[in-house]
């Protein structure tokens, strides 16, 4: 893929399909923005078909969500739905597009997951942060080295993990719910309208992470690596 006139982003946040970055990491993203930072989201694949979407209605939904997150870029890879593979090819066309966005933090799905689509994400986003750095090579772009990778939840299994870190999100909630809304044929067509609602649950678990840090709402990111604190004025 080749980014015209890309200016660099300090976050990059690498999706399976459109609406995976909302999920996991939109109060991520939102207080991201808040502090003045550069952020951007690269969906891998349009996500269609689903039962209720089309690429058209996907793409709007895609548009409005970006809005409301104040998204600095926002691109697809065009990979294909379902079958998502962490192959050579894929991982020189994330790379090109990592060595033209320079991010200095990449976030990724977490790496247990259901979705086979999510688990090569996360291989990918791996293997071709190994690559950007790379040179000698026919990669677009000067070679660059994100320095962390965040893994975000939006994981098709129950699980209860012990997360890495949990961000304050409770003045951001709210944005980031209706960052999630905007993809009505995924969360609400079709859906039971009987509370709790797929949206009831998500603001649930936004408030039991919220209560595991003592604020209203939070959000979980898990990481491979210790996290480093630069001060411990940090720690809420
Ligand atoms: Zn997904």
């Amino acid at each position: 893929m080749m980014i015209d006139n890309p200016t660099p982003l300090d976050v990059l946040v690498v999706a399976p399909h459109p609406d995976d970055a909302e999920l996991g990491a939109g109060g991520a993203i939102l207080r991201l923005k808040a502090d003045g930072c550069r952020v951007g989201v690269l969906d891998l694949t349009d996500g269609e078909p689903t039962p209720h979407g089309s690429g058209e209605i996907r793409a709007r939904e895609t548009a409005a969500a970006s809005q409301i997150l104040g998204l600095d870029w926002r691109g697809n890879l065009g990979l294909v739905n379902r079958s998502l593979r962490a192959t050579l090819e894929a991982r020189h066309a994330l790379a090109g597009a990592f060595r033209q966005l320079r991010p200095r933090l990449l976030f990724a799905p977490y790496w247990v997951d259901a979705h086979p689509d999510h688990l090569a994400a996360a291989e990918l986003v791996e293997a071709a942060r190994f690559w950007s750095k790379l040179t000698k090579t026919d990669l677009p772009g000067a070679p660059h080295y994100p320095q962390r990778i965040v893994y975000y939840y939006c994981v098709h299994l129950r699980l209860v993990e012990k997360p890495a870190f949990v961000l304050d999100i409770s003045g951001v909630w709210e944005k980031k719910r209706a960052a999630i809304e905007c993809y009505r044929s995924q969360f609400i067509t079709g859906r039971p309208s009987q509370p709790p609602t797929f949206l009831d649950r998500l603001r649930d678990q936004a408030a039991f992470w919220g209560w595991s840090i003592g604020t209203d709402y939070g959000e979980p990111f898990a990481s491979r690596e210790p996290v480093g604190l630069a001060s411990l004025r940090d720690l809420a």
